[in-house]
């Protein structure tokens, strides 16, 4: 349907020298320094500050998808400030989605458990992350709370002449259906690679064909264009309020 359903906020260093530097450069660094857990909790804070701000403007309800690292959710004490943020910003917690690697859920089973479960209770919903890649332990698909599935990237590359991938995008999306999860596939960068997801009904895709990342602020003004360019409109409440327009035009 070309609908939008949500976004995935994506950390960036904006280093008055270096330029942009990557995730991929600082991430680790952080995660090995300890730095991981404010930068964590930032994150957090600020995807909630920017979905109070464009509810705000009028604009309708986006899934929000934040990306929790492992040393973040081992440490304890998210659900607490995850209950705290959502007050604080007034948040509706059925939107906001956190997504967690297969290696996070794999450590400590109880104690992930209990966390998970503590987390749900705040009515927020959980993604497995770049699924198929880690351990892959099917069991925990059974044991955990999970809302949805996000198909690698790689199973995603050249689907369409790549039989293998082809075959497990479709075990996950199988996999996904017979276990009520939600599923999305990441990555898709070519309009053919969404054709064949979408032919195995996998219903929700990111990637670079729909939007590279963006910053909040043009974020808006994709929306806005992409809402004027949809048949239907189902992204903004009613028309584009006043104060969307507002801001498009200065
Ligand atoms: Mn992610």
């Amino acid at each position: 349907s070309n609908a939008v359903r949500g976004v995935e906020a994506l950390v960036r260093w904006r280093h008055p020298q270096r330029g942009l530097v990557s995730p991929g450069q600082f991430i680790p660094v952080a995660e090995e320094s300890g730095l991981i857990v404010p930068l964590g909790e930032w994150v957090l804070r600020e995807a909630f500050r920017q979905m109070n701000e464009w509810t705000n403007l009028g604009l309708a309800p986006l899934r929000m998808s934040i990306n929790i690292s492992a040393v973040q959710f081992r440490r304890g004490g998210l659900p607490r400030f995850l209950a705290e943020q959502l007050a604080a910003y007034d948040i509706d917690p059925r939107y906001v989605e956190l997504e967690l690697t297969e290696s996070v859920l794999m450590q400590g089973v109880d104690k992930v458990l209990q966390t998970l479960h503590e987390i749900k209770d705040l009515g927020v919903t959980l993604a497995i992350d770049d699924f198929g890649t880690g351990y892959s332990s099917l069991s925990y698909l059974r044991r955990f709370p999970i809302d949805r599935l996000k198909i690698d990237q790689s199973f995603v590359r050249d689907i369409e002449r790549t039989p293998a991938n082809e075959s497990i995008a479709r075990a996950i999306v199988a996999l996904s259906n017979s276990l009520s999860l939600e599923v999305i596939a990441e990555g898709i960068e070519q309009s053919a690679e969404r054709a064949v997801l979408e032919h195995m009904r996998c219903t929700e895709g990111q990637g670079y064909l729909f939007a590279k990342p963006l910053s909040a602020e043009d974020f808006l003004g994709w929306i806005i264009a992409h809402r004027k360019n949809r048949v239907t409109n189902d992204l903004f409440d009613e028309e584009i309020p006043g104060l969307l327009q507002d801001w498009a035009q200065g």
